[in-house]
C-alpha cells in the first residue's frame, strides 16, 4: 500500500504528492514545483527512501524545485513529461519571470510516452497517460493498483486546465479528457494539481465542461 501525503508549494498552492510506500519507505515525489527543503524535511522525517521523481508536465509550478531536489538526491531519475513540452523545459528563466516564482535552474529527465509503465514500486506501477491540452508533452500516471490517477493541470473538480497558455489546445485538452481519462473506472481517485481532488465518476457526471 503507498501513502499519499500533499504537499502545497509555490506561490499557485501546487499540490506536490510524496506516494511513499507503507512497508519499504521508498517513496516517489510528483510535481516538485518548488519549496524543495519542505519537501526534503518530509522525506527526512519520515524515513523515506526517495527512488524517484514524476513530472505531469513543464509548468515551473510544477518542476520549479526538481534541480535542488536533485541537489539534495543526485542518484535520482526524473521521469516526464512528455517530449513535446521540451520547449517549456528550456524556458525556465522565461516562465520564472512570466510567473513571478523562482527557477532551480535545469535538469536531466527521461522523457515518457503514451501507453509507457514505470514499475517503480515492487507492488504499484504507474502507466503513462499523454493528455495533451493545457500543455502539448503534458501526460497523467495511472496507478491500476491503487485505483488513483495523478492528472496535473488537465482535470480540476468542477473545471478543466487553462488552454491560453503556449501551445495550449482546448481542443485536444477536451479530447484528452475524454478518451483518456474518462476510460478509467468511475471509482478512481483523481489527484489534482490545484484546488482539491475528485473521482472519474463524479467528474464524468457533473463537469460543466465535458459533457
Ligand atoms: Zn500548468
Ligand atoms: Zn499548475
Amino acid at each position: 500500500m503507498l501513502d499519499i501525503m500533499t504537499l502545497q508549494v509555490t506561490p499557485f498552492a501546487q499540490d506536490c504528492r510524496i506516494l511513499a510506500h507503507q512497508e519499504t519507505s521508498d517513496a516517489v515525489v510528483v510535481d516538485p514545483g518548488g519549496d524543495a527543503q519542505l519537501i526534503i524535511s518530509v522525506l527526512e522525517q519520515q524515513g523515506l527512501k526517495l527512488k524517484a521523481i514524476l513530472l505531469t508536465h513543464a509548468h515551473l509550478d510544477h518542476v520549479g524545485g526538481t534541480k535542488d531536489l536533485l541537489d539534495h538526491y543526485p542518484q535520482v531519475k526524473v521521469y516526464g513529461p512528455h517530449r513535446d513540452d521540451e520547449f517549456l523545459l528550456q524556458s525556465l528563466n522565461q516562465q520564472a519571470q512570466m510567473f513571478g516564482i523562482d527557477n532551480s535552474g535545469s535538469f536531466e529527465c527521461e522523457y515518457v510516452g503514451d501507453g509507457e509503465v514505470l514499475k517503480l514500486f515492487d507492488d504499484a506501477s504507474f502507466k503513462v497517460l499523454h493528455t495533451p491540452g493545457h500543455t502539448p508533452g503534458g501526460v497523467c500516471y495511472y496507478c491500476q493498483e491503487e485505483n488513483f490517477v495523478i492528472v496535473g493541470d488537465t482535470l480540476f473538480p468542477g473545471s478543466i486546465g487553462r488552454t491560453d497558455f503556449p501551445r495550449g489546445n482546448f481542443a485536444d485538452l477536451i479530447n484528452s479528457i475524454k478518451t483518456k481519462l474518462f476510460t478509467l473506472p468511475d471509482s478512481t481517485d483523481v489527484f489534482c494539481g490545484h484546488m482539491g481532488d475528485t473521482t472519474i465518476g463524479e467528474e464524468k457526471a457533473s463537469n460543466p465542461y465535458v459533457r
